[in-house]
């Protein structure tokens, strides 16, 4: 499903990462960009996440591999967006990720996704520890049973690649607008859009794009799209601004300190503060509390000794867009065949890639069958509201 023609005017729901990303790329082929966010772009899922740049952490293979592309796109991506041609100024950061287990039976588990990504001809290996330690100094890293270097893998600051985007929209004459809510689309009786109804009187387009991330449900419904999400808080605390810390290696998942306690993860922002997170990329966590984040904060004292001193700085739950069945939504809503769903969790690591081909399918009308054929919101039609309810985790749902 697609629209007829290349659209000349484009309201982009949303300025997270995503929406951000998807209005420049627009604007990049002669598109006249509305961008209408809610609150302050950015503020959303954005601002909570942990920003790290993978594709280790992904499965299936075709998953995997969109994942991949992205992150070979992202150099590219940031010195377009940046200020000077800089990917700098949006935060970029490469050097890659270390994880380790202390446990022997996470260590098998460490050892066996090692070699599975190897098999995908991922950069990934095996390190002992003296590897480990000598590639980041800082760390403190007790007993290691088995460690991992991934060296492709970096990190970003989401919202600097939300102002650079947006910065570069304004001197294309996009218009922006901040502290508007979308509440309605103007539809014709055969489902096209021919406008949307904002909280500033809103007007006529030639397609929307929905990228408003955990709202994307309630509001892609208005037009008679179904596109379910599973509920996934993520709780990411930072410190005060520190001197460098990490200087090699930016991105670290160190092992559970004790049994029923989960891995924590850390890195260290543009501004020197440090993020820490616990659990995996889709852990739940709602515990926005000060003793939790003076808890997570000591944990990771534990293995970084530079961290004494630190402030631990609670921050409020951040609430993960995630797809019921944990994959991307990208494409046009055959119920209203000019609206374009963009919907995903990774989408910091995802920005680059879907930004660009959502942007070919919209402009040029050349669908990437091959690459996104698999994400369409189609997927999700004949879902019924059991099948909603059942799915206790994304990837059970039974969609594929
Ligand atoms: C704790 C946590 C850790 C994460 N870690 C990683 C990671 O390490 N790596 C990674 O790749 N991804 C990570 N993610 C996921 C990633 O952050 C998200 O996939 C990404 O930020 C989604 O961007 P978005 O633009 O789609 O959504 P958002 O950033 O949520 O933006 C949606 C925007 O839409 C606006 N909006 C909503 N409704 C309306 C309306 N009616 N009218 C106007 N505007 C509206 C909102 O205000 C918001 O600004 C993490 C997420 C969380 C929460």
């Amino acid at each position: 499903m697609m629209i007829h023609g290349k659209p000349r005017t484009v309201a982009v729901i949303g300025a997270g990462i995503l929406g951000a990303a998807i209005a420049w790329q627009l604007s990049q082929r002669g598109i006249h960009v509305v961008i209408i966010e809610k609150g302050q772009p950015g503020e959303g899922a954005s601002s909570h996440s942990f920003a790290w740049i993978n594709a280790g952490a992904k499965e299936p293979i075709g998953y995997h591999n969109l994942n991949r592309r992205s992150l070979e796109m992202w150099t590219r991506f940031a010195a377009a967006i940046g200020d000077g041609g800089d990917p700098d100024n949006v935060g970029l950061r490469w050097g890659g990720k270390v994880s380790w287990e202390s446990a022997p039976s996470a260590a098998e588990a460490l050892v066996a996704r090692v070699r599975q990504l190897q098999s995908w001809g991922y950069p990934t290996r095996l390190v002992d520890a003296n590897e480990l330690q000598v590639l980041e100094p800082a760390l403190d890293v007790g007993t290691v049973a088995a460690a991992e270097y991934s060296p492709n893998e970096g990190q970003v600051e989401p919202q600097m690649v939300v102002d650079a985007c947006l910065r570069r929209l304004r001197e294309r004459d996009c218009e922006i607008e901040a502290g508007t809510e979308f509440y309605g689309f103007r539809q014709r009786d055969n489902g096209r859009i021919f406008g949307v109804e904002t909280t500033s009187g809103g007007g006529d387009v030639d397609a929307v794009v929905l990228a408003t991330g955990t709202d994307s449900t309630r509001l892609a419904d208005l037009a008679g799209v179904n596109v379910p999400q599973a509920r996934s808080p993520g709780v990411v605390i930072r410190t005060n601004p520190l001197p460098p810390l990490l200087h090699i290696v930016p991105v670290v998942y160190a092992p559970a300190l004790g049994d029923g306690r989960r891995e924590i993860h850390l890195r260290q922002c543009a501004d020197g503060s440090m993020m820490i997170g616990e659990g995996d990329q889709e852990s739940l966590a709602e515990d926005d509390s000060q003793g939790h984040a003076d808890d997570l904060l000591e944990r990771a004292r534990r293995y970084l000794p530079g961290l004494k001193g630190a402030e631990a700085i609670p921050v409020p739950v951040g609430w993960r867009p995630m797809p019921l069945d944990g994959y991307p939504v990208v494409g046009f809503a055959s119920e209203a065949p000019n609206l374009y769903v963009a919907l995903t969790h990774s989408g910091v690591t995802l920005a680059p890639v879907l930004s660009q081909l959502a942007a070919q399918e919209i402009c040029d009308g050349v669908l990437a069958e091959a690459v996104l054929g698999p994400y369409r919101p189609g997927r999700f039609a004949g879902l019924t509201s059991e099948d909603v309810a059942s799915a206790t985790h994304p990837r059970d749902a039974k969609l594929r």
